[in-house]
């Protein structure tokens, strides 16, 4: 992409890449393989965190579109889709794939001026949740049934079926990668998809769409934006949604549950956390901090499974924090569009308000900053929601920045003086996202990761990227279900076991 007449300013920069990213595509909703506004005519903006500018109008989708877009999508699942063969599907989602990744520059800048992340950052994050896809289309072509040699006269065996129509709900943090962690199986799978992207990033995924012309059939993928309370709503609630998956928070998650349970609808629910990240004594100290300081700055902390929690051990504690300051203190923190920059503002007023707020909280809880916290003041950068990545130390586990998800850059260090008390440290919290040991001892390290409850234990350190291929999911009020991983796949069809009598003495 020409980005030529880019100049110093931060404003005019945005403006520019504006405009740049209104050119490229319609941005309404993508239903039965057309663009269309919403039937009410309602729109509502995205808007740049970086300036605080609107990027574009898009349509502010209700039940009637979605309504509309599962129609379309149930055409599509009885119509060609609904009887393509796994090599079918595969060819397919690789062709679109292809196509996508001509337009990765594109991509990452939607992604970048919608969430704020750098985009050096949001040019890998779409090349990972591309990969996803493609995975998924490899994957589909190695499904196999069981059979059951329960009976002697009887062969029964067991096909994997398609749900028809499945139901997604992304929040914005990786809004494609999040996006490619569902669709990737559930079109792989078989199924048409009914896709409600955030809010405050709908603009990748509605592009995604439109680039599916000609490629996926037309109904096999709909993409509706809007609202949690309208258009997310009547998916989760959907009588003719066959399966829901769902990402975004604890609380949402509840609604989205129950609202599926009105229909007896099976979800995958990905959900919030509070990770612990534990610190040994014997652990390489420096590559401890660097590590946690990496989880809890990179997408300005906005990351599910960032170790939000250090639970280092007293011996250690001083030189963890020394290390840990000078880690966090380290970013270049600037315009998401320059390519110094390795960290960018928080999505939205609403998110600055929240993290700011949580700044004040931990101060009266009696929490010491060591670093941080305050707005960040840059030429070009005032109307940004930018913060400086914050460390609370002399913190205990029961204050609620301790247990609560913040969701920005805010770690919290809490020391412990054994192992019994590091473990009961790290479990105690409602969330099981994910978890990181820092030990030299090998022992220690898998004795750790079978005590610690999270979906995801990660030993010294702490990639926060998820493998592809690897489950990823959590325990407790962190969700049900597991993505990333090839069982994934399962998780979007449903069983069947076919009978059949066998004779006994066959007549020939
Ligand atoms: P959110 O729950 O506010 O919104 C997520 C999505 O749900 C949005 O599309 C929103 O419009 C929709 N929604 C809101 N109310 C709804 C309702 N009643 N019915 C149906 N849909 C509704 O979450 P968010 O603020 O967008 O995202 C941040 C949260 O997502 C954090 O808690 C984070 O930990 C979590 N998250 C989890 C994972 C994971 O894999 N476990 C990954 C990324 C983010």
């Amino acid at each position: 992409m020409e980005r030529e007449h880019y100049t110093e300013s931060v404003r005019e920069n945005h403006r520019n890449a504006i405009e740049d990213a209104r050119a490229l595509g319609t941005f309404d909703a993508w239903i039965g393989g057309e663009s269309r506004p919403a039937e009410s005519g309602a729109t509502f903006e995205t808007r740049d965190p970086v300036v605080d500018e609107p990027i574009l109008s898009v349509p502010r989708c209700d039940g009637a579109d979605v309504d509309a877009a599962v129609d379309a999508a149930w055409d599509a699942y009885d119509g060609e889709w609904g009887q393509t063969t796994p090599v079918e599907r595969s060819r397919t989602l690789q062709e679109w794939v292809g196509v996508l990744r001509d337009h990765l520059d594109e991509l990452a800048l939607l992604e970048s001026l919608d969430t704020g992340k750098p985009l050096s950052y949001a040019e890998g994050e779409v090349t990972k949740g591309l990969d996803f896809i493609e995975y998924y289309a490899n994957v589909c072509r190695a499904e196999e049934g069981k059979q059951i040699a329960a009976a002697n006269d009887a062969h029964i065996y067991t096909r994997r079926e398609p749900y028809g129509v499945v139901g997604c709900v992304t929040p914005w943090n990786y809004p494609l990668v999040l996006t490619s962690w569902k669709i990737g199986p559930a079109l792989a799978a078989g199924n048409a998809v009914v896709l409600k992207p955030a809010e405050q990033s709908p603009l990748t995924a509605l592009r995604i769409a439109e680039l599916s012309e000609g490629i996926l059939p037309d109904g096999v993928l709909n993409v509706v934006t809007g609202f949690g309370d309208e258009a997310g709503a009547s998916v989760s609630g959907h009588e003719d949604v066959r399966k829901v998956s769902f990402t975004g928070e604890d609380v949402t998650g509840e609604a989205v549950m129950t609202a599926a349970a009105a229909n007896i609808t099976p979800v995958t629910l990905e959900l919030g956390g509070k990770s612990p990240f534990v610190v040994f004594p014997d652990a390489d100290v420096e590559q401890a901090a660097e590590t946690v300081a990496g989880s809890i700055t990179y997408n300005t902390g906005q990351s599910c499974d960032a170790c939000s929690r250090a639970i280092v051990h007293e011996d250690v504690r001083d030189e963890f924090v020394e290390h840990l300051v000078d880690e966090v203190e380290s970013h270049t923190i600037g315009d998401p569009l320059d390519e110094e920059t390795t960290l960018g503002p928080l999505v939205s007023k609403a998110q600055y308000d929240k993290v700011t707020e949580y700044l004040g909280i931990g101060v009266d809880e009696g929490a010491t900053l060591a670093t941080g916290g305050d707005a960040v003041v840059g030429e070009g950068l005032e109307d940004g929601w930018f913060v400086e990545p914050a460390v609370f130390v002399d913190a205990d586990n029961d204050m609620r920045i301790a247990q609560e998800e913040i969701f920005g850059p805010v770690e919290t260090v809490v020391t412990f003086s054994d192992y019994e008390e590091a473990i009961e440290l790290a479990n105690d919290v409602e969330f099981g996202l994910a978890a990181g040991v820092a030990t030299e001892n090998g022992s220690l390290a898998h004795r750790a990761a079978a005590d610690i409850d999270a979906g995801s234990i990660w030993v010294n350190k702490y990639y926060g990227r998820t493998v592809t291929g690897s489950p990823f999911g959590g325990f407790k009020r962190s969700g049900t279900g597991r993505e990333c991983a090839r069982d994934t796949l399962e998780a979007y069809t449903q069983e069947k076991t076919v009978h059949v009598p066998i004779e006994q003495d066959p007549t020939l």
